[in-house]
């Protein structure tokens, strides 16, 4: 229903988050303007073209239990998406385990002995389970510490660049919740009853061109109903007045408004704000967010020389018709590589490839600001990526890899370190003395975020700015667990 207002919505950002209540909002009325840094709306969550084909910003599987959000997700592609079948799994020592654990393929991949010390490891958990509440104890209380150190620990410590045990337990609780070995062996031998836990569904939707597709339709949509989007436009801050948010400044002016959505930064954008006192900007001055290093490598393959092929054979799967894995992507967990994890854009839909025989790999790499990865320069991140695939022989001679290109991610994870929550918590306190100012998305609220729970936050911001009743804060990962519904 339109209702008529003259009320100006300022959005920080052109990611899910910001453009989901952009969209709402446009359609009720509502004069919006949205600021974006990059030149393209997406954020995170758009897509690019890349040596002729298209890519992600690393796999960008989108998935929700809410009816509500699926409909408004799905009516964003157009009807231009493809069921992509899921194919995610764990390459240690050389071989891909299927995760969730399928009985006979991990005894086997692990051998007998391997496999009875992790079911050990399990039973002395049960009886003796790992006191605290970090990262580390929630997973080894429900796998057990042997296999925590083969298949968490390793990807884990990779991606946060701090110890298991220095890592918040929310971060295993909203991504693995609900699932522990005695379920995961249940599951292999039993199945389990069509309820599948989030991490283990087999099918997924998937745009056709790209899970930006979704993105840049809704910029349109915004545009048709008179929305502006401002593209490499960087906001530096929020301007407030007695406590209520009259509008932004940029590097290209300011700009006033009645209404303030930020998805940039959360301490960024708080640490801009006059009129927060000293001591909740000195909370959060600690947030910290981890950056992303995206290597993208096109790999051939056509391969002429038999003899390569062969070898490539004896590592990879070839039923996808391709000598690399067949998986959307893997988790990493060997000592040899940097990386953590590798899509295989060839293997998610047929019109990403644009009709190229090649296949586009990516591999992550994450650092911090400080740390001399994050500094490297692209040669030197191309060089260490295609060691990556040749030393792991997922890539079988170096004459396969025809292009390889890098993109950086400043700021692509909010560091959940141990106790950060209670810090957080008082930060959204104080926040709330605030009027007509709102911070959503995932940078933008400090929450590990996927595109579902962006958007969700950023239809929510939309209803609670048309008067409906709802804690934003309380939006979280956790968010489709409190549901109870099954998967589809
Ligand atoms: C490698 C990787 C893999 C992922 N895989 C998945 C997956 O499989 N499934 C899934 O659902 N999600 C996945 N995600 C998460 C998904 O990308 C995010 O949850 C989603 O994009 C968050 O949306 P957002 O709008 O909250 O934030 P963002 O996407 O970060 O958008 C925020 C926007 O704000 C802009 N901005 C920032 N600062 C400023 C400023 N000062 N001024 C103006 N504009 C600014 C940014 O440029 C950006 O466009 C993945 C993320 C990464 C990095």
């Amino acid at each position: 229903m339109t209702q008529e207002t003259s009320k100006k919505v300022l959005i920080i950002g052109a990611g899910p988050a910001g453009l989901s209540a952009a969209r709402v909002l446009s359609e009720s009325g509502y004069s919006v303007e949205i600021f974006e840094l990059e030149s393209q709306v997406g954020g995170m969550s758009k897509s690019v073209e890349l040596f002729s084909q298209i890519v992600d910003i690393g796999p960008h599987r989108f998935f929700s239990k809410d009816k509500r959000l699926n409909d408004f997700w799905h009516a964003h592609t157009n009807g231009e998406y493809e069921k992509v079948s899921r194919l995610t799994r764990i390459f240690y020592n050389r071989k891909f385990f299927y995760y969730p654990l399928r009985g006979f393929d991990a005894l086997l991949k692990l051998g007998f002995i391997e496999s009875a010390l992790c079911v050990l490891s399990y039973c002395k958990a049960k009886i003796l389970p790992f006191k605290g509440d970090s990262f580390e104890s929630w997973v080894a209380n429900a796998f057990g510490y042997r296999l925590y150190s083969i298949f968490f620990k390793g990807y884990t410590e990779k991606l946060w660049g701090i110890k298991g045990s220095e890592l918040d337990s929310d971060f295993a609780a909203q991504r693995i919740k609900g699932l522990n070995l005695y379920e995961a062996i249940k599951s292999a031998f039993f199945g389990n009853g069509g309820n599948k836990h989030k991490t283990l569904v087999d099918e997924f939707s998937y745009p056709k061109k790209g899970c930006g597709v979704v993105y840049n339709n809704m910029k349109d949509e915004i545009i048709k109903l008179g929305g502006t989007i401002h593209c490499d436009v960087e906001v530096v801050g929020i301007k407030t007045h007695n406590k209520k948010a009259v509008g932004i400044t940029t590097n290209k002016g300011d700009f006033s408004g009645d209404i303030v959505i930020s998805t940039a930064p959360f301490r960024d954008m708080v640490l801009s704000l006059d009129e927060l006192d000293s001591k909740t900007k000195d909370l959060a001055k600690k947030l910290k967010f981890r950056n992303t290093i995206l290597v993208y490598v096109e790999v051939a393959q056509d391969l002429q020389d038999s003899k390569i092929q062969d070898h490539t054979k004896t590592i990879n799967d070839v039923s996808s018709g391709t000598s690399l894995f067949k998986d959307n992507w893997i988790y990493v967990h060997s000592k040899d590589t940097q990386t953590g994890r590798i899509t295989n854009f060839a293997n998610w839909t047929k019109d990403l490839r644009c009709g190229k025989d090649s296949a586009i790999l990516c591999l992550e790499y994450w650092a911090n600001d400080d740390e001399p990865l994050w500094n490297l320069d692209e040669n030197t991140l191309g060089d260490t990526a295609k060691r990556d695939l040749l030393e792991s022989k997922l890539v079988a001679d170096s004459r396969l890899i025809k292009n390889v290109a890098v993109l950086k991610i400043h700021k692509s994870y909010p560091i959940y370190e141990r106790g950060y929550k209670e810090d957080l918590h008082q930060i959204y306190d104080a926040l709330d003395s605030f009027e007509d100012l709102y911070f959503i998305g995932r940078n933008g609220s400090f929450k590990y975020n996927n595109q579902d729970h962006s958007i969700l936050m950023g239809l929510m911001c939309a209803d609670k700015i048309l008067g409906k009743n709802c804690n934003l804060w309380h939006i979280n990962t956790d968010y489709d667990y409190q549901e109870g519904g099954k998967s589809e």
